[in-house]
């Protein structure tokens, strides 16, 4: 079964759940609140805009070569 990373919506905590079918929706364990599943894949570029260069590996303002930069 997979496993997603979850962040919560109300403080923030990150945690990991594993995947069932007929759970409900995943809540945080330290405070309760909803979370939202993180659809993270580290190392993975994200092309955002035109030329793909908005955002590369999280920072802002982008490079010019996410391959290279991102180590994958
Ligand atoms: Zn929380």
């Amino acid at each position: 079964m997979p496993i997603h990373e979850y962040e919560c919506e109300r403080c923030g905590a990150k945690f990991e759940r594993l995947e069932m079918a007929g759970d409900g929706p995943a809540v945080c364990g330290s405070c309760g609140g909803p979370a939202k599943k993180l659809l993270s894949a580290p190392g993975k570029p994200r092309m955002g805009g035109p030329g793909g260069r908005e955002t590369c590996c999280g920072m802002a303002g982008g490079c010019d070569n996410p391959k290279r930069c991102c180590g994958s």
